[in-house]
């Protein structure tokens, strides 16, 4: 079966913790702190495979779970890496977030990609140690791994998309300039998955092909099998239009020509103004009339004719040369851009949430608040615009206004979820 879509979920590793430990050793009375920090989650890494073809494995998968770093330990060990979970994908399949639609990859080049960033792990509590505060009973957690829904969509990478109605020859003409092997057969649809094949013109000068299943009038409102397939031909650069110029089913190629061109257009303006090169098919079958009926037409709408047989390739080298010189002059596969995460924040955040603060022995103003973890987890302190939202969320709460209360200073201590920092005002 032939799969082109699919929706996953991945989540990167979460961080390890930092650790608690002290030195201990015969005769040495207290030792200093000598908890390790906490190792990185593992990545979601995608990379493009060949030897894939379409998303069906991810009908049976559809959830990748990279591993938790390992917690930091004592003597100052600090917690092993976990490993970056891969996942292959087909050439040319486009990653988007599913929430908003944003293009997160597109996975044409040998180039792995990082999906979901792996958490950094907790600092262990050696690292809090200070001249004032000599024994740190607190670590970091490590912060959360990045998860997402995905949408897989696979665009296939070919620089000429074969588009025309079933049964005019396209799979006959690829079969016989490529090694392509696709089904031939004189009923409709017997093409039901797109086939790429490499088109050779000589050492070095080639070009991809692919066969598209046959569109049929009424595509893009989705009859028959058409418009599924049309976002194949989305990338190509150049559509090799083919006809049956013999009318052989009982059509007339100039209505075929006007009716696809009208479905690429419903799919979209971009695909109906996308460079077209005409293959009038099957002029072994052909009579003079019917030639020059479309030789006319072709005329008149001034598009470049090829008149061929794939059955007897009378013909198809120059098409094929043609099409080489045609892609010479246009642009590279088109490849879709990465987008920024959109970052919705709540300015409401954190209002009318419980918490409760109690000064330590050590001076250090700790913060319980459990729905702060998840927040903390996630925010990364050393950005500033993150800074900047986690202040709002303490200031939300009145956790800022109760430090006040409590006669907190300049410089004083703050400790949330082992995390520390210097109060300012
Ligand atoms: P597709 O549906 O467009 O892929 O069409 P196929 O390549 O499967 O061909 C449909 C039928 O037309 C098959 O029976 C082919 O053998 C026949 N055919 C294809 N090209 C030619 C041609 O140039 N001349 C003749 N006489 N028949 C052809
Ligand atoms: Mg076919």
């Amino acid at each position: 079966m032939f799969v082109d879509k699919a929706v996953i979920k991945i989540k990167a590793g979460d961080g390890g913790d930092g650790a608690v430990s002290f030195h201990r050793e015969k005769y040495v009375a207290a030792g200093g702190p000598d908890g390790g920090d906490g190792g990185k989650g593992g990545d979601i890494i995608f990379v493009a495979d060949d030897s894939l073809s379409t998303l069906i494995d991810f009908r049976y998968k559809r959830k990748f779970f990279a591993q938790k770093g390992e917690n930091g330990g004592a003597k100052n060990c600090t917690g092993k890496n976990a490993p970056d979970l891969v996942v292959k994908v087909p050439r040319g399949t486009v990653v988007r977030e599913a929430a908003t639609g944003r293009v997160m990859a597109d996975m044409s080049s040998d180039e792995p990609k990082i999906i979901a960033k792996g958490g950094r792990g907790g600092k262990g509590n050696a690292r809090f140690a200070t001249p004032t505060r000599q024994i740190p009973r607190f670590s970091k957690p490590g912060f959360c791994g990045e998860e997402f829904e995905v949408t897989l969509e696979l665009k296939l990478l070919a620089d000429v998309g074969l588009v025309g109605f079933p049964n005019v020859g396209k799979s006959t003409l690829i079969s016989v300039v490529s090694a392509a092997k696709p089904k031939i057969a004189n009923y409709h649809f017997t093409t039901l998955t797109p086939v790429l094949g490499v088109v050779k013109i000589d050492e070095g000068k080639s070009f991809v092909m692919a066969d598209i299943p046959g569109l049929i009038e009424g595509a893009s409102e989705g009859v028959g099998l058409g418009h599924e397939f049309l976002r194949h031909v989305d990338r190509c650069r150049l559509i090799v239009h083919v006809v049956d110029v013999s009318g052989s089913e009982g059509r007339d190629p100039c209505e075929d020509y006007e009716i696809i061109n009208r479905e690429l257009a419903a799919f979209s303006e971009d695909l109906a103004n996308r460079p077209q090169i005409l293959a009038a098919n099957k002029c072994d079958m052909a009579n003079e009339e019917q030639l020059d009926h479309f030789r006319k037409f072709a005329a008149e709408k001034g598009i470049r004719l090829f008149e061929i047989s794939a059955a007897t390739t009378q013909g198809t080298a120059e098409l094929i040369n043609a099409v080489f010189t045609e892609l010479e002059k246009l642009p590279p596969i088109k490849e879709y851009e990465v987008e920024a995460p959109i970052i919705v924040r709540d300015d409401n955040i954190g209002n009318g949430q419980r918490f409760e603060i109690t000064r330590g022995d050590d001076a250090v103003f700790y913060v319980e608040a459990p729905w702060l973890e998840h927040i903390m987890r996630t925010v990364d302190m050393d950005d500033y615009s993150s800074l900047q939202y986690f202040q709002t969320v303490l200031r939300n709460s009145g956790i800022i206004a109760r430090l006040e209360e409590m006669g907190i200073e300049e410089g004083d201590t703050v400790n949330i979820f082992g995390f520390e920092f210097d109060f300012v005002f």
